[in-house]
């Protein structure tokens, strides 16, 4: 089965990017969602450390989700706004 991150489309709104991440708006949840370059269920260390960054420019006093339900052996996570619960 193809895999839907590995396949992202700019069909949706596209925040940000850079080489290990991008981070668009979830179409089925309308929420932002980070999402790893690499097919992957961890981040490395360096990986983790730029997450970090775009954490504090993205997510700053939001909720973020690392529940992955739908698809769960590609590592992303969701940012959520304080209303919604998880
Ligand atoms: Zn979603
Ligand atoms: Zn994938």
């Amino acid at each position: 089965m193809v895999c839907k991150l590995c396949n992202l489309e700019h069909k949706s709104i596209w925040h940000y990017e850079d080489e290990y991440f991008v981070v668009c708006d979830c179409k089925k949840c309308r929420v932002p969602m980070i999402v790893l370059k690499r097919h992957d269920t961890e981040l490395t260390p360096y990986e983790s450390q730029r997450l970090i960054e775009l954490l504090t420019k993205f997510a700053e006093r939001k909720r973020v989700s690392f529940v992955r339900r739908s698809i769960p052996d590609h590592w992303h996570m969701h940012i959520r706004t304080s209303r919604r619960i998880e």
